[in-house]
C-alpha cells in the first residue's frame, strides 16, 4: 500500500495531471476565480476544479429577492468592473451573470464536476485526490467557500415537529410564506436579510429567536450607502471601528434593547474577528420591529409536535421555522488530518498567510470582513499570487544553484 493510500484511505489512482501545474485551485466561486486570474497574469500554470456543474452554483440556489448588501464598487473582482447598470446593490441574477462573465474573462478553463476529496503532502508538494483521480502540484489554493454546508442545530424534538423547518439557504420565494406563522431563528447577517423581506410579506405572525441582539447597520445614512466607508473602517483599530458602528446604530435606530434586542457584549468588529459573525444590514426589519409587527423571543430550547419552546419557557406554534443558524466549511474530510482547521472546521489561516508545517497550502474566502467577501477576494488573491510566485522563484533559484554545484569545475 502506498503512503497516499495509507493516508487517505482511498484507492491510489494514476496521477492524471497532464503536466504538473504550479497551482491547483479548489472552487470556482469569487475567491477561486480571482486567484486563477492573478496566477494566470503572472504566467503561472493553474488548474481550477469545481464539483458543481457550472459557475455561480451557490448564488443560483440563493433566494430570488436577494441583493448584495455590499456596494457594487466594492463587489467586483480583479480586472473586471461591475457594470453601472447593476445599481448600487446588485441583485442575485446580476451577480450570477457577473460571475459567468468573469469566468470567461479570466481565460482559465474551469474543470467542473471534479470533487476534491482529500489533500495530502508529499516530498515534492501536494497530492490532490479528486473524484477523477489524483493530481500533483506545488501549491494548492482552497477556495471552496465558507458557506459550503448549511448548519441547523440539533434541537431536541425537531424530528417530531409537524411544521416545516428550512435553513436560510433554502428560503426560496417569499410568496410561499404568505398567511403563515413564521419563526426565524437567528438575526445575524442572513437572518436580518430574510427579515428585511419577511416584514414586507403578508404573514400571520413573525417571531425572531435571538440569544443577543445583532449589531445592525443601516443600509444608508444621510442617503449615502454606509457600506462605502467600510474600507476606511477596516484601517482603524477594532475598538475604534466598534465605537463608530455602535454609535451609528444608536443614532440610526435608538436603543434596540427597548425592543427586545439586547446589545451583544462584543463590539461588531471584534465579534467579526473573534467569532466570524458579520454585521447585519437593515432594510425594513427594525422599522417593523418598532411598529410591533415582529416579536422577539429567546433562544430555542426544544421542539414538540406542534410548537417550539424557548429557553424562558415561552411556547409558540409556528407553521414554518427558518434556521438562519450559519454554515460550515465542510473541509474536515479533505483537510482535517493536516492540523490546519479550528474546532469549527474553519482554516486557521487565510489570504497571504501560510502555516509553517503546510507550506504551499493557501486559503481564500474563509474570513468575513466589513467590506465584504468580494473585496476580500480581490485583496487576498493578490497576496496569494505574490506568495506563490515568490516560492516558485525561490525553488527555481535553489534548483539552478544545485545544478551549478553538480557541474564539475573545469580543471585548471
Ligand atoms: C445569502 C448570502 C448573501 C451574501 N451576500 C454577500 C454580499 O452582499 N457581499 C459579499 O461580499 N458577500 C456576500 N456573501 C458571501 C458570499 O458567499 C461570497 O460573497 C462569495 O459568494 C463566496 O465566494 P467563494 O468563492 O468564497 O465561495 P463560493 O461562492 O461558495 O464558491 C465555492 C465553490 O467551491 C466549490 N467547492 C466546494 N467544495 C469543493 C470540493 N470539495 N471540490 C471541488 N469544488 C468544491 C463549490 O461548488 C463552489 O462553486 C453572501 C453569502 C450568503 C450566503
Amino acid at each position: 500500500m502506498s503512503k497516499h493510500e495509507r493516508l487517505s484511505g482511498l484507492p491510489a489512482r494514476p496521477v492524471i495531471s497532464n503536466g504538473r501545474r504550479d497551482a491547483i485551485i479548489i472552487g470556482a466561486g469569487a475567491a477561486g476565480l480571482s486567484t486563477a486570474y492573478r496566477l494566470n497574469r503572472l504566467g503561472l500554470s493553474v488548474r481550477v476544479l469545481d464539483r458543481s456543474d457550472r459557475v455561480a452554483t451557490p448564488w443560483r440556489g440563493r433566494h430570488p429577492q436577494l441583493h448584495l448588501n455590499t456596494h457594487r464598487q466594492l463587489s467586483h473582482l480583479p480586472g473586471l468592473a461591475m457594470p453601472r447598470s447593476a445599481g448600487p446593490f446588485p441583485d442575485r441574477d446580476t451577480v450570477i451573470r457577473y460571475l459567468e462573465d468573469y469566468a470567461r474573462f479570466i481565460g482559465v478553463p474551469v474543470e467542473f464536476g471534479v470533487d476534491v476529496r482529500r489533500i495530502d503532502e508529499n516530498d515534492e508538494g501536494w497530492m490532490v485526490t479528486t473524484s477523477n483521480g489524483v493530481l500533483a502540484t506545488s501549491h494548492v489554493v482552497v477556495a471552496s467557500g465558507r458557506e459550503s454546508i448549511p448548519f441547523i442545530p440539533d434541537w431536541p424534538g425537531r424530528a417530531g415537529f409537524a411544521g416545516t423547518v428550512v435553513h436560510a439557504a433554502d428560503f426560496g420565494d417569499i410568496r410561499q410564506y404568505r398567511g403563515k406563522r413564521v419563526l426565524v431563528v437567528g438575526a445575524g447577517n442572513s437572518g436580518t436579510d430574510l427579515l428585511n423581506h419577511l416584514v414586507k410579506a403578508d404573514l400571520r405572525s413573525l417571531h425572531v429567536s435571538v440569544r443577543h441582539g445583532p449589531s445592525v447597520a443601516p443600509g444608508r445614512i444621510l442617503g449615502m450607502p454606509l457600506q462605502r466607508v467600510a474600507p476606511m473602517l477596516e484601517m482603524l483599530p477594532a475598538r475604534v471601528a466598534d465605537w463608530f458602528l455602535d454609535e451609528t446604530e444608536r443614532v440610526a435606530f435608538g436603543r434596540l434593547s427597548r425592543y427586545g434586542l439586547p446589545r451583544h457584549p462584543m463590539g461588531p468588529v471584534t465579534r467579526m474577528h473573534e467569532q466570524g459573525v458579520t454585521l447585519a444590514v437593515d432594510d425594513g426589519f427594525i422599522a417593523a420591529l418598532k411598529l410591533g409587527r415582529v416579536t422577539i423571543v429567546r433562544a430555542v430550547d426544544r421542539f414538540d409536535e406542534t410548537g417550539v419552546t424557548m429557553t424562558d419557557g415561552l411556547r409558540i406554534e409556528p407553521d414554518v421555522v427558518i434556521a438562519a443558524t450559519g454554515y460550515r466549511t465542510g473541509l474536515e474530510p479533505v483537510l482535517g488530518h493536516l492540523g490546519v482547521l479550528d474546532s469549527a472546521g474553519v482554516p486557521l489561516v487565510n489570504g497571504g498567510e501560510t502555516l509553517g508545517h503546510c507550506k504551499g497550502l493557501w486559503f481564500i474566502g474563509m474570513r468575513p470582513s466589513l467590506s465584504g467577501f468580494f473585496r476580500a477576494a480581490d485583496r487576498d488573491s493578490r497576496k496569494i499570487a505574490a506568495g506563490i510566485r515568490k516560492d516558485l522563484a525561490g525553488r527555481k533559484r535553489s534548483g539552478n544553484a544545485a545544478q551549478r554545484s553538480s557541474i564539475p569545475a573545469p580543471s585548471p
